[in-house]
């Protein structure tokens, strides 16, 4: 228990709240939630299940007419068929990861992870006793990896390849051509699954993305890690779902059935009113946050030391902060401390997150030019400092 790791995310944002009650005014982007409401008519659904008498427990994969407007939602933004008996819908996008990874993971075995990328993956696979191992993700690509790189890791030893795309912490893409490679490179490795994590998937900004879900030669060894906590804004609500092969979803149930037995009800029929509801609120966010990224990029781009590249997809900033002469986690202490803004130091998602910041860009723009202005303010102010 000793060696499981936790989420920086969490440290910071305690830290930030305790210098709030000291009076002092802090900007909070350590915090990877968007800042709006759940929809009014998904709170309402959740509402009337509760008034309805919705109380109880429910089957423990999730009750049918969820799992089939998962189904269909799948087939609107996909293309592709997937059977209402393959969804599990668990509480929360991290339990899809934490099944997957502990089924897959026991010493001796391997599991390639994104680093960046979000810590949870690397703390469970060491939890599980397996080797993590990193793929990397470089800035030159536009933290997309190389299929070849990629597949270029795999040994006898690996079980598992999780991937995710849009990335969480760097906003990162993978072209739907590096998946292809990738896709077709996993053919000479039948004995590794591939958990495809894609939570970020309707936060796109340029272009699209591309779900693995539209490989049908690896659908016998993937899983499909989605939810409603950042698309609907309903990270409080515990809800998320995953798509788990034929062979593979009965063995899911069963973790579940030990673990949580099922997600609350009410929040499953709020989930139904999310998938089958208007799309216009969800749209209307992702039109708030590409604003936002359209003004926020070039704000930190004109910052002294900074350079950022410009995401296409979830909500987060990660610019290289190299030239400021700072470690990522000097940085981001002093930030806090001293600018009153919380950051997050890259390397709280691997060591390849040396030399960066992340900044969550789900604040109001006002507040987002605001905390450009503070770090500006006291990049100059060190700056001079140390000249004199
Ligand atoms: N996957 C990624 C890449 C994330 O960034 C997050 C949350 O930050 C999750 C999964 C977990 O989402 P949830 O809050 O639904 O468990």
């Amino acid at each position: 228990m000793h060696g499981l790791g936790t989420e920086a995310a969490f440290e910071v944002l305690a830290r930030a709240n305790a210098l709030r009650r000291q009076g002092r005014d802090i900007i909070n982007l350590c915090i990877g939630q968007p800042d709006f409401p759940t929809p009014g008519h998904i709170v309402e659904a959740g509402r009337k299940a509760l008034a309805d008498g919705h109380h109880g427990y429910t089957e423990a994969n999730g009750i049918l007419p969820l799992r089939e407007a998962v189904a269909a939602d799948i087939v609107r933004r996909h293309g592709v068929d997937v059977s209402p008996e393959r969804v599990l819908v668990v509480p929360g996008g991290k339990v899809t990861m934490f099944f997957a990874i502990m089924m897959f993971g026991e010493p001796g075995a391997e599991i390639i992870h994104p680093c960046p990328g979000f810590p949870v993956y690397e703390n469970v696979i060491r939890f599980s006793g397996a080797t993590a191992v990193p793929m990397p993700l470089y800035e030159s690509k536009g933290f997309s990896f190389s299929a070849e790189e990629v597949l270029g890791l795999i040994t006898p030893r690996t079980r598992l390849l999780i991937l995710n795309s849009p990335a969480n912490p760097t906003g990162g893409v993978v072209p739907k051509e590096e998946l292809d490679k990738l896709v077709a490179g996993l053919a000479r490795h039948p004995g590794v699954a591939i958990m495809s994590d894609e939570i970020y998937g309707e936060m796109i900004y340029d272009g699209t993305y591309t779900s693995l879900l539209r490989y049908p030669e690896i659908a016998d060894r993937l899983i499909i890690l989605d939810g409603w906590s950042k698309t609907y804004a309903m990270t409080g609500w515990r809800l998320g779902y995953g798509v788990w092969p034929e062979s593979l979803v009965r063995p899911a149930e069963r973790l579940a059935i030990n673990s949580h037995s099922c997600v609350n009800a009410s929040a499953q029929y709020a989930g139904i009113a999310a998938l089958t509801g208007p799309r216009e609120p969800v749209n209307r966010m992702v039109k708030a946050f590409a604003e936002r990224r359209d003004a926020f990029i070039p704000a930190l781009n004109a910052l002294p030391g900074l350079s950022c590249r410009m995401p296409g997809g979830a909500f987060y900033a990660f610019p290289n902060i190299a030239r400021t002469g700072l470690d990522a986690r000097t940085l981001q202490a002093r930030l806090l401390e001293e600018a009153g803004v919380a950051a997050l130091a890259g390397t709280s998602f691997g060591d390849m997150g040396e030399g960066y910041l992340r900044f969550s860009y789900a604040a109001g723009l006002d507040t987002l030019l605001e905390a450009a202005k503070r770090i500006g303010a006291w990049l100059e102010r060190r700056n001079a400092s140390e000249e004199a």
